[in-house]
């Protein structure tokens, strides 16, 4: 699956992050960004859903 980040939307909690290390990573903006082009792993599922902003999508 792919996942995206609304940059604007992110309001840079690190939630995704703590949750899912291996797809996202904070940056030096405070924003999260996606880290893998693909992944399967199934955390980054639950970091959408736990996204306070749902700021990312996974497809
Ligand atoms: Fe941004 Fe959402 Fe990640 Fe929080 S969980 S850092 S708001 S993308």
């Amino acid at each position: 699956m792919k996942v995206y980040i609304d940059k604007d939307a992110c309001i840079g909690c690190g939630v995704c992050e703590g949750l899912c290390p291996e797809v996202f990573r904070m940056t030096d903006d405070g924003k999260a960004e996606v880290i893998v082009a693909e992944t399967e792993a199934s955390c980054a599922q639950d970091a959408a859903d736990s996204c306070p902003v749902q700021a990312i999508k996974v497809e």
